[in-house]
């Protein structure tokens, strides 16, 4: 079996809230993404994706990390800027949501993408070879005369192809995508997944894909990890993600999202995540559980692995729920 490329073990994030005191965004994941796997973090805004991503690539000074992230065998907790730097530029790349905020408006598109390589040593010639054919494998027409040109003058779904070209220029092996469909409209959005799905098979580059929007990894991710309130409630694969979801969040997050060519409409999930401060000491989802009980109340539920389908789960409930489903 090919070792995992990433593995986060107890990961725990404290980060300071306005007042300058460290609250627990994160709360004791464990996830792991073999070589060419895409994995989709999905959850809610407010549920620690975010957090996570800036945490793995130690984007963020502020944050207080405990447990261990391994990347290719390499411990990243505690490891010094400079390694921090190296592997962020060359193993590990990021796009975010934002991608005219990611570009220099006062830059053409050529010289940001070449930058990674030229930091590198590349020479102008070879950087500038890549980056058109990056450019060209992202599907922006006519790559070499687009260079030339400044964020200004590509539309939005353009711009997100020139921040994953800047990102996959380098040849990454992982790539942290954090919600980077969510500012397109649903075309635009569906021909940039379309994109990533084909780039990451062709160059067997490993994704985790952030998203709070479950419609858009159907078709993109192997394996779904779902978060809620710093702590991850179900880890299943992408199909039993959407066919039999197991914690009683992940089948609320599918109920909200709207069926293609039906009637029904979009059922959104009654009450709000807890703020990281006033968690309960229960199962961290009892108060919008329709299903919650003393024991939830008292007990936190540990992430386990449910024998009938493989999928962990982090729900005292879970068996007997999934028995009922089955008689149904
Ligand atoms: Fe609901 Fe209880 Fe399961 Fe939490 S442990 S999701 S409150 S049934």
């Amino acid at each position: 079996m090919t070792p995992d490329i990433l593995q986060v073990r107890g990961l725990t994030v404290d980060a300071p809230n306005p007042a300058g005191d460290p609250v627990r965004i994160v709360d004791g994941i464990d996830v792991s993404i073999a070589p060419g796997e895409r994995v989709a973090l999905v959850g809610e805004s407010g549920s620690g994706k975010s957090v996570t991503a800036r945490a793995l690539l130690g984007l963020d000074e502020s944050m207080i990390l405990n447990g261990s992230i391994t990347y290719d065998g390499r411990e990243l907790v505690g490891a010094s800027g400079r390694d921090l730097r190296r592997v962020r530029g060359q193993e590990i790349a990021m796009v975010f949501q934002d991608a005219l905020g990611a570009l220099n408006p006062l830059m053409t598109v050529g010289q940001q993408i070449t930058e990674p390589l030229r930091a590198r040593g590349a020479s102008r010639a070879t950087a500038q070879r890549e980056a058109v054919r990056t450019l060209d494998e992202l599907g922006v027409a006519d790559a070499g005369r687009r260079m030339r040109s400044y964020p200004h003058e590509f539309s939005g779904g353009m711009r997100q192809r020139v921040v994953l070209a800047m990102a996959l220029v380098g040849q990454p092996r992982l790539l942290i995508a954090d919600e980077p469909t969510t500012a397109l409209d649903v075309r635009m959005q569906a021909q940039v997944m379309q994109l990533l799905t084909e780039v990451a098979a062709e160059r067997r580059l490993a994704v985790l894909f952030i998203t709070h929007d479950v419609g858009v990894v159907g078709d993109f991710a192997d394996r779904t990890v779902v978060m809620y309130a710093g702590k991850i409630v179900e880890q299943c694969t992408v199909a039993d993600f959407f066919g039999r979801p197991a914690h009683p969040y992940t089948r609320g997050l599918l109920a909200a999202v709207p069926r293609v060519n039906s009637e029904e409409r979009l059922r959104s999930m009654p009450g709000a995540p807890p703020r990281p401060a006033a968690r309960p000491s229960g199962c961290v989802f009892v108060g919008r559980c329709s299903f919650a009980t003393d024991r939830c109340r008292e007990e936190r539920p540990m992430l386990r692995t449910q024998p009938s389908t493989g999928a962990a789960v982090a729900c005292h409930l879970a068996p007997a729920l999934e028995a009922v489903e089955r008689v149904q």
